[in-house]
């Protein structure tokens, strides 16, 4: 995290986000870093952490936070919203961080979209190569799987461009 400015804190921000739908619980954080050690981004990209995310919204810091590249990382897994004690709900939260970055000119409303598509391929990559491997484990043909995923993400490539 880069130099806190006290006098750049917004003290408003985490009233804000907490008043949107989905991120009602957010102040609730005690900064246990369960979200950040369960994120599956995480471990790929230390950058990425939810826990701090978390930390600089309460503390205020609006335009470092809504300007941040990171902001548009997560992939929306909901592994953090399942583990965290506090039931912050951290997945709605960076739904909510990410409307907000468009709203307030740190991002496009088609930055956002194409993140949504991003998104919404992964998990349907995700859940058929679980499903290709389910059906190996038990011996039988998958091979149709394979097209279908092909097909899927040649279709979900093209919607992204
Ligand atoms: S798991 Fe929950 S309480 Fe712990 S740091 Fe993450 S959001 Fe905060
Ligand atoms: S929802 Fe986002 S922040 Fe939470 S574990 Fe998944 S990728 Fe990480």
């Amino acid at each position: 995290m880069e130099n806190i400015v006290v006098t750049q804190l917004d003290k408003d921000f985490k009233y804000e986000i907490a008043s949107r739908p989905g991120a009602g619980f957010f102040k609730r954080c005690f900064s246990c870093g369960t979200c950040t050690a369960s994120c599956p981004v995480s471990e790929i990209d230390e950058s990425f952490n939810p826990r701090l995310i978390i930390h600089q919204a309460l503390l205020g810091m609006r335009e470092e936070l809504l300007s941040s590249n990171t902001l548009w990382f997560c992939a929306q897994c909901y592994t953090c919203y399942a583990r965290c004690p506090q039931d912050v709900r951290f997945t709605d939260v960076m739904t909510v961080l990410r409307e907000m970055a468009v709203e307030q000119g740190h991002a496009s409303k088609a930055m956002k979209i194409k993140t949504e598509k991003i998104d919404l391929l992964a998990q349907k990559l995700r859940h058929g190569i679980a499903e290709y491997a389910l059906k190996r484990e038990k011996g039988e043909d998958a091979s149709i799987l394979v097209e279908e995923l092909k097909k899927e993400l040649a279709e979900g490539l093209e919607e992204i461009k």
